[in-house]
């Protein structure tokens, strides 16, 4: 069979993204949501938002409201789940205790559970124990579960009793001995594991509430998902989860498998971490988080300046791609195109440069009126007077040559200030006879001119000039340049005199023309 088949049944799709709230959402969450929620779109499904919060000892204030506000921020809309309600609430899992223990007590009942009564010292006895006779591996399991303290070594009455009495105690899963456990992961394709290889992992722990893998599974089965498309740290617990099925009794409507490919750090070493962000000084949170323990601020891509639709088209690009040259997509392109077969299977380096990259392309196309607030908002804020006209003006030039709205303001002096210094090197190359005619030139022909001062209107009027003076145009361009803003470079230069106005374009040349000296040629 083809594993990349991903979905040819006529069943709806239902796909869910399950993170628990232990912290920010890292970016390798918010890739694995927008893959989740490409597949959904494209076979008309449904995208699920469970909280995945059994785990009590790392529950972190406003991790939850942090998911549901970066999701919203990146566009990745929810169907049914948290935020949004549905059929199966509560998405809580922290909500639905009774509907794990119900389950994990039912398998006790039919003999695929057991409770065990361990305490943790005599747990890490085994372990010294096991560790001192070379065992293959220090746990829980078939063999070892004979000389422990549960209800398949005490008498029925003990159980009782000890249970009564409120003894402590977990629901483990009675791995079996010799058993194949296979699935095809519709990325990885078949993965094949020995029973003998997985612990008998504890289900119900001793506050009642379950662990991640009976959860997880109760509720992928619950809510009917289709498709478990999740990072590939998970892909070590897959077999549990099969065992699991098989012992719920529910293999046949079992979801299929789709384990993505880690997050690399920028050199391809290793998987990308919260340490790489902060010696790289780039985010790897989408939204700055503030820890409300520590107070430490992590940074995020919405603070850092980058366009939602930017982080998108990255994210989908970070182990997957189209089958094509194409590298620009709109959501709706992304969901057009995307499909399972073309995940990679090996991991995806992390690349901010093609970041901020994909964040110069969807900036170039934000409306001026959009990005003139930036530029207004940092001018107030460091003196030079900006109206809304040419905050729109200079954003529709400036947003050209940045990758980031607040990049605009530093490139943006000439618009401002009359320059104080002039590029030597541009002024020894450029700077001569022909220059300072030209330039005399078109400055008397501002002098004279009395209409619109438009780009369109000072471009007839500067190459109406050179014409009458037998200057040719491109020799002198670069001169022309330096004495308006003192460099070779810049943006359009008949807009940027536009912007300047005609009294200021005027004076910019009279000061070229007192300061800059006239090299002898
Ligand atoms: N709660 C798990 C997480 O935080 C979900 C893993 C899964 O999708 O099964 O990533």
């Amino acid at each position: 069979m083809n594993p990349g088949s991903d979905h040819s049944g006529s069943d709806t799709v239902r796909v869910r993204f399950a993170p628990s709230p232990t912290g920010p959402l890292h970016i390798g969450g918010v890739r694995t949501a927008l893959y989740n929620y490409l597949f959904a779109r494209k076979h008309g499904g449904q995208m699920l938002l469970r909280i995945e919060d059994t785990d009590q000892n790392r529950f972190v204030p406003g991790a939850e409201d942090y998911i549901l506000e970066a999701l919203q921020w990146v566009g990745i809309q929810i169907d049914e789940g948290m935020g949004v309600g549905g059929p199966d609430a509560p998405y809580r899992q922290s909500e639905r205790k009774d509907i794990y223990s119900k389950e994990a007590e039912r398998l006790v009942a039919e003999g695929k559970a057991y409770y065990a009564f361990d305490t943790p010292e005599e747990l890490d006895e085994m372990r010294k124990r096991l560790e001192a006779a070379n065992a293959p591996a220090a746990q829980y399991n078939a063999i070892t579960r004979m000389q422990m303290k549960n209800s398949l070594t005490l008498k029925p009455e003990e159980v009782q009793a000890r249970i009564e009495a409120g003894e402590p105690h977990v629901i483990r899963l009675k791995t079996p001995r010799k058993e194949e456990v296979r699935f095809n992961d519709l990325i990885r394709g078949w993965v094949n594991v020995h029973s003998s290889a997985i612990d008998d992992k504890v289900l119900l722990k001793s506050d009642g509430l379950p662990t991640y893998h009976l959860a997880n599974v109760v509720d992928d089965h619950l809510m009917r998902i289709t498709h478990v498309i999740r990072g590939e740290e998970w892909l070590p617990s897959a077999p549990l989860h099969v065992l699991l099925y098989r012992y719920l009794g529910w293999e046949d409507t079992m979801p299929k498998f789709a384990h993505l490919p880690l997050l690399l750090k920028p050199e391809g070493n290793g998987k990308l971490s919260k340490r790489d962000a902060e010696l790289g000084g780039f985010p790897v949170f989408p939204l700055a988080w503030r820890d409300p323990f520590s107070g430490v601020v992590a940074r995020g891509f919405r603070e850092d300046g980058y366009l939602p639709q930017a982080v998108i088209n990255f994210l989908a690009l970070l182990g997957w791609n189209p089958g094509t040259e194409q590298e620009l997509f709109t959501m709706d392109e992304l969901i057009g195109a995307f499909s399972l077969e073309h995940i990679h299977k090996a991991g995806a380096r992390f690349d901010i440069q093609k970041a901020n990259w994909f964040n110069h392309q969807y900036l170039r196309q934000r409306p001026n009126e959009e990005l003139a607030p930036v530029l207004q908002k940092q001018a107030a804020g460091q003196g030079p007077d900006c109206t809304p006209e040419k905050a729109v003006k200079i954003a529709g030039l400036l947003k050209e040559r940045v990758n980031f709205a607040h990049e605009m303001f530093g490139e943006a002096s000439a618009f401002f200030y009359t320059p104080e210094q002039y590029d030597e090197a541009i002024a020894a190359a450029k700077w001569n006879e022909d220059a300072v005619r030209a330039v005399t030139a078109f400055r008397e022909a501002l002098q004279g001119y009395e209409g619109e001062f438009t780009a369109d209107a000072i471009k007839h009027l500067l190459s109406d000039a050179l014409q009458q003076a037998g200057i040719k145009q491109g020799k002198v361009m670069q001169a022309m340049r330096l004495a308006l803003t003192g460099s070779g470079a810049g943006p359009d230069l008949m807009i940027t005199m536009e912007i300047i106005g005609k009294e200021e374009v005027i004076n910019r040349l009279t000061l070229a023309l007192q300061r800059l000296k006239t090299p002898v040629n």
